[in-house]
C-alpha cells in the first residue's frame, strides 16, 4: 500500500468535519473520493497534505512513513503534490513563474527538466508561457495548477475538485487530460469530486463520503454496482 488512511477525524475549532475515516491507496491507483457539498472532501486532502487547520487525529502512513509527524513542505519532498481547489493562482505571474513556484527549493536542473516535461504534457501553455496566469482561460489556469504540482516530480498526486467553476465541455477536456496523464504515466492520485458522473470513469477505485464518514468504498465496478452510488452519485432513475 502507499498511503494507509487509518481512523482519520479532523476538526475545525470542535466542528468535527471527519470522523473515523478509514482507507487505502495502491501504488497507480487512481482513487476517487465522491460525495455531496461539505460532506469532508477537501478536509481529507487537507489532512493529507499537512495544512492546517484542520486538526487532525488517527494516523495516515506514506510508504511506511508516518505522514502526521511531519510538515507540509516535508510531505511534498516526500513525493505528494496538491492541485488545491479553486486552482489559488497569482493572477499577475506569467505562466512560467506560476510553474517554476512548484519547484522553488529545487535546482536550476531540476527546474529546467520538469519544465520540459510539464510543457510537453500540456503544450497550450508552451504557447503561453510569458503570459499572466489571470489572463488565462479557466481550463488553462487548470492545466497550469496540475503543472505546478507535477514540477515538483510528485509520487501522490492529490487534486481537489480540477472540475469546479468550468463549463462541461472544459470540463471533459480536463478529466481526459487527466486519465492521459494516468494512462502514460501511471502516477498515483487522489482525485476529490463533486461530479461523479464525470470523475467515474478515470477511477480505479474510490470512495463515497457522507457527511463526515465512509459511505461506501471499493473498486469502481463495486461502487457502480451499489444502489445508492447509482441514485445519488450517477443520477440513475431506475428505469
Ligand atoms: P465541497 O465539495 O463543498 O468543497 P467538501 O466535501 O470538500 O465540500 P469540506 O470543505 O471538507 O467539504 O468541509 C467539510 C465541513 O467542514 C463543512 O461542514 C465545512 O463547512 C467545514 N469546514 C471546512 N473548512 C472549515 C474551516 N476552515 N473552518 C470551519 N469549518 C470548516
Amino acid at each position: 500500500m502507499m498511503l494507509v488512511v487509518e481512523s482519520l477525524s479532523a476538526h475545525y475549532g470542535l466542528f468535527g468535519a471527519v470522523r473515523d475515516v478509514s482507507f487505502e491507496v495502491q501504488e497507480g491507483d487512481f482513487f476517487g473520493i465522491l460525495g455531496s457539498n461539505g460532506a469532508g472532501k477537501t478536509t481529507i486532502l487537507r489532512a493529507i497534505a499537512g495544512l492546517h487547520p484542520p486538526a487532525v487525529t488517527g494516523s495516515i502512513t506514506f510508504r511506511g512513513k508516518d505522514l502526521l509527524k511531519a510538515p507540509p513542505h516535508a510531505r511534498a519532498a516526500l513525493g505528494i503534490g496538491l492541485v488545491p481547489e479553486g486552482r489559488r493562482m497569482f493572477s499577475s505571474l506569467s505562466v512560467r513563474e506560476s510553474l517554476l513556484l512548484g519547484a522553488y527549493r529545487r535546482g536550476k536542473a531540476w527546474q529546467v527538466r520538469n519544465l520540459d516535461r510539464v510543457l510537453a504534457t500540456f503544450p497550450e501553455l508552451a504557447e503561453r508561457l510569458e503570459q499572466a496566469t489571470g489572463s488565462l482561460s479557466g481550463g488553462q489556469q487548470q492545466m497550469v495548477a496540475f503543472g505546478r504540482a507535477l514540477m515538483c516530480e510528485p509520487s501522490l498526486l492529490l487534486l481537489d475538485e480540477p472540475s469546479l467553476g468550468l463549463a462541461p465541455v472544459v470540463v471533459q477536456r480536463i478529466f481526459a487530460l487527466l486519465k492521459e496523464l494516468h494512462a502514460s504515466t501511471g502516477l498515483t492520485m487522489i482525485l476529490v469530486e463533486q461530479n461523479a458522473v464525470e470523475a467515474f470513469p478515470l477511477l480505479t477505485r474510490g470512495a463515497v463520503i457522507e457527511r463526515g464518514r465512509i459511505a461506501l468504498d471499493g473498486t469502481r465496478a463495486e461502487l457502480e454496482a451499489s444502489p445508492v452510488v447509482a441514485q445519488a452519485y450517477l443520477g440513475a432513475d431506475g428505469a
